[in-house]
């Protein structure tokens, strides 16, 4: 199955966090999009990663994502290596996706600029044919996405560019409150984290409200890029 955009996390609810606006704008305009979780989680304060599983499957549904797959790689200690750089390869090459989004280039947790590079370093390689894969017994023809964008999670890292996410705020939140250990409940009686408090949850609306009010739209979400993008026209902007 082909898709046009591939999303990729460190964990089950960054993407929701970091760019699930967009995917819901992206296939409300008609795109494929699709989902590849690097670990289940598993180091989560709260929850278990069987209920973050469960979490990922409600929240992909909210999101209306052709697929969404898990490479159960080690939370917290996965590496940027041939090995782990395969994995992500055969999904690039599985899917062939134009565009594919990643991590955040730096933020708190080390997984997010850990798995931005190692999604972007596949992208790179998944382009090489002289890398061979195989899934499930046939040989992959090499794919490099024409373009990667990175989003934007927990540090306010300038962003290159917004996605006006306007009319789809709404659906955001919803796919992010799909994991209900994760976040702001006033009844859980599990530690708290820096992500379970009511002024995180808060922090979600008032960034796309504020990236919004900056590109003169509603919401938005920001994206940084590895190269300098180009238009066909001055006009093609907002
Ligand atoms: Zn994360």
């Amino acid at each position: 199955m082909k898709l046009d955009i591939l999303a990729f996390g460190a964990h089950p609810d960054d993407i929701e966090l970091g760019c699930s606006g967009t995917i819901l704008k992206e296939i409300a305009l008609g795109k494929t999009v699709g989902i590849v979780d690097l670990t289940r989680g598993e180091l989560g304060t709260r929850g278990t990663a069987e209920i973050r599983n469960q979490e990922a499957t409600a929240a992909a549904k909210v999101l209306g994502v052709a697929v969404r797959e898990n490479l159960e790689m080690r939370d917290g200690f996965f590496v940027n290596d041939e090995k782990h750089q395969l994995e992500v390869i055969k999904m690039i090459r599985k899917y062939q996706p134009e565009i594919v989004l990643c991590n955040a280039i730096d933020d708190r947790h080390i997984d997010h600029a850990k798995g931005s590079k190692l999604v972007s370093d596949a992208c790179f390689l998944s382009g090489l044919r002289m890398i061979e894969s195989t899934l499930d017994g046939k040989v992959q023809e090499a794919w490099r996405p024409k373009l990667v964008y990175h989003y934007i999670q927990w540090k306010n890292i300038v962003p290159d560019f917004v996605v006006d996410i306007t009319g789809f705020e709404k659906q955001k939140v919803e796919s992010i409150l799909a994991y209900k250990s994760q976040f702001y409940d006033p009844n859980s009686d599990e530690p708290e984290s820096p992500i379970t408090s009511k002024t995180f949850l808060e922090s979600i609306n008032y960034r796309s409200r504020d990236l919004g009010r900056l590109a003169g739209v509603e919401y938005a979400e920001g994206f940084t890029v590895e190269r300098y993008l180009a238009v066909n026209s001055l006009g093609d902007l907002k």
